[in-house]
């Protein structure tokens, strides 16, 4: 069985955006990200961490948003104005799930599709269905793509499922790994049988949100295994896929910690210097 390790995915997309940073820097152009967040929720701040970490390494600088739980749709709005027009700005990340009274929906419609680098906007998830290479793809999928790349890990007529369905996950995975000519089933909750669904696959990708649910009995011999998840369990990050279950089932696996989640924010550093 192969580990699907995400660090040296992750260090080759690095090495390449602080090069591609460090010419920037040499013509005058200080690439900048901005990431907004609203609230103090423990995971944001770790994800914010993480990401300012990530951009260090790489040279790029960061405007961090602070902003009240509380705050207003319209004050909200005029934030997020504010960095489109910003011209030392070239990316902006907005911590999601935001607060109940920020209408996700409107927000897409307004932040610059151009600083959208985690493909949050209706224009630039729109290009995604429409296989246009001119977007930002949306990091986490996006993670999981640099590893199949990594790995020359086969698609071209493969039967791949995908669990789970979601904006940020599932449904803009299932349309890149069309485009790279897989054969995708998503599954989600209402998927009936979905044991044996997974069970005819080449590659199960999980993205659920549910601990260790994927065990042996979701996986063929010989399948390659995906987990998107980030769980906590007594205290332990665990993943989607029950790791110590599959794992002599199945070809290849990226194991959580240390899989896809690594690869997702080098991606945030890779998109924010695509288009400069
Ligand atoms: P989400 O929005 O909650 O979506 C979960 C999806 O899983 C939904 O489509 C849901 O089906 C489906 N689902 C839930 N329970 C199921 C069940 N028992 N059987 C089959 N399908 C089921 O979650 P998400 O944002 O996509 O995140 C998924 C996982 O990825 C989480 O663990 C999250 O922490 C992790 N994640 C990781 C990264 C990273 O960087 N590695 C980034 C983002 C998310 P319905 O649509 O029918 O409700």
């Amino acid at each position: 069985m192969i580990e699907l390790r995400g660090k040296c995915v992750s260090d080759s997309i690095l090495s390449d955006a602080k090069k591609k940073s460090g010419e920037l820097r040499k013509k005058g152009i200080i690439p900048k990200i901005a990431l907004v967040r609203v609230g103090e929720d423990s995971s944001d701040v770790a994800y914010e961490k993480s990401i300012i970490k990530i951009m260090d390494k790489t040279d790029i600088d960061v405007k961090q948003v602070v902003l009240d739980k509380n705050i207003s749709k319209e004050d909200f709005k005029k934030e997020i104005i504010a960095l489109n027009d910003d011209d030392s700005v070239n990316g902006i990340l907005v911590f999601r799930p935001l607060p109940k009274q920020l209408d996700e929906k409107e927000i897409r419609r307004y932040i610059s599709p151009k600083k959208d680098i985690d493909c949050f906007s209706e224009i630039n998830m729109g290009r995604i269905f429409l296989s246009d290479e001119e977007v930002f793809y949306p990091c986490t999928p996006m993670g999981v793509m640099k590893i199949i790349e990594y790995y020359d890990i086969d698609l071209e007529g493969k039967n791949v499922v995908i669990v789970g369905r979601s904006l940020v996950v599932g449904k803009p995975l299932s349309m890149m790994l069309m485009d790279k000519n897989a054969t995708v089933t998503v599954c989600h909750s209402r998927t009936k049988d979905l044991p044996s669904v997974c069970k005819k696959a080449d590659i199960v990708i999980a993205a659920i949100g549910r601990g260790k649910m994927i065990d042996s009995s979701y996986i063929k011999k010989g399948s390659i295994v995906m987990d998107v998840g980030i769980n906590f369990m007594d205290g332990k990050m665990v993943g989607d896929v029950d790791y110590d279950d599959v794992k002599d089932l199945c070809s290849m696996i990226t194991p959580v910690p240390g899989g896809v989640g690594i690869v997702t924010t080098s991606c945030l550093a890779y998109n924010l210097l695509k288009m400069m």
